[in-house]
């Protein structure tokens, strides 16, 4: 089986516990839920960040794995995060594997998984790194890819942030679009629940990325949500997770009539022109920038003064307020304004 065969009905739907934790329990939830996906996940190995927490029920939870299988002739999926575990998957006949978010941050590990799998063609998943480290991201890909499995797809389950994100992990959405425009061929996929971090979260987020035209969805789903031994808090239950396909709204990415074409254009061209203006307005700042860096050389004064970057941030801040417009999109705007001036200044007062 390909995944880009598949793919190409969206949304490619993968879903099932964050956990294997019983046999009864993975036999429910596919139970309830196999008509609407197309494959069946559930983690055997849960790599936890503290060792009291529940780390999967090892490889017995294989064999649940072919039940479900077997019983509702399925694709199963479980994470693989070592050269063992992959072994065990393909004696076991796992369909599909993935390499969670702890494994792509290290390339020991993805080399190891990529030498496991040499020569094998089975589909495998690639979540981000727990950081928004894209390279890091790219470098799996490219260790599989020389490895010689092509069958690869992107699952982007957002990046830590540090308590800075209203969700778990943070979305950053430049980074999956960025890691397409590399890769073009590559299917993507949304892992909402790990984003989320919160079940009544994953509906919006879920929308977003097929509004930014994702390949699918990855959901955690659980029979009993507020019993789960793991991401309790994240997990939705069946009726959830089918409330949530039945709510999404699939915005067409083709450009259908005539009319929808040139009012997009029209549009587009309208923006093309705000944007000149601003880069213009970029380089009519920066000679004034190049001036001040000359005032202070012959003044001897430092570039960096950080009440006049407080200003600067200030104003700016609450002149987004008072129009209505994001303040922390414009801060983040004058952060790398800033960035630039300084670098400009230091370049003049070598
Ligand atoms: C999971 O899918 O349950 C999991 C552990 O995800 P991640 O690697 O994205 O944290
Ligand atoms: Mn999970």
């Amino acid at each position: 089986m390909h995944i880009n065969s598949i793919v190409k009905k969206r949304p490619f739907i993968v879903s099932g516990p964050c956990s294997a934790e019983s046999l009864i329990q993975i036999k429910k939830i596919a139970d309830q839920t196999h008509n609407y996906i197309d494959v069946f996940r559930a983690g055997i190995w849960k790599p936890r960040t503290s060792p009291d927490s529940f780390e999967g029920a090892g490889k017995e939870g294989l064999k649940w794995l072919n039940e479900v299988q077997a019983k509702f002739n399925i694709k199963v999926s479980t994470e693989v995060g070592t050269a063992k575990h992959v072994e065990d998957c393909l004696e076991a006949k796992i369909d599909i594997l993935w390499i969670g978010a702890r494994t792509t941050v290290n390339p020991f590990y993805v080399q190891e998984i990529a030498e496991a799998l040499k020569g094998v063609d089975i589909p495998v998943f690639v979540k981000n790194p727990v950081h928004p480290e894209i390279s890091l991201w790219i470098g799996a890909f490219e260790r599989l890819y020389k490895s010689g499995l092509d069958n690869l797809t992107a699952v982007h389950r957002g990046f830590y942030s540090y308590g800075s994100s209203a969700y778990r992990n943070d979305p950053k959405w430049e980074i999956p679009i960025e890691l397409k425009s590399k890769f073009n061929n590559l299917p993507i996929i949304c892992d909402a629940s790990h984003i989320a971090g919160k079940h009544n979260l994953i509906l919006e987020i879920s929308q977003i990325a097929m509004d930014l035209d994702m390949n699918g969805l990855m959901l955690e789903v659980h029979s009993d949500p507020k019993s789960a031994l793991s991401d309790s808090e994240q997990q939705i239950t069946p009726i959830e997770f089918k409330n949530i396909l039945k709510n999404l709204i699939f915005r067409d990415g083709d450009l259908k009539s005539n009319k929808v074409k040139s009012k997009l254009a029209e549009i587009r061209k309208k923006i093309d022109k705000l944007d000149e203006k601003i880069v213009l307005t970029l380089k009519e700042r920066e000679s004034l920038v190049k001036e001040i860096a000359n005032f202070k050389l012959e003044h001897g004064i430092t570039i960096f003064q950080l009440e006049r970057w407080f200003e600067i941030l200030r104003n700016r801040k609450s002149q987004a307020v008072e129009i209505n417009l994001d303040k922390k999109i414009i801060s983040d705007i004058f952060e790398q304004i800033h960035k630039f001036s300084i670098a400009t200044q230091t370049r003049i007062m070598k």
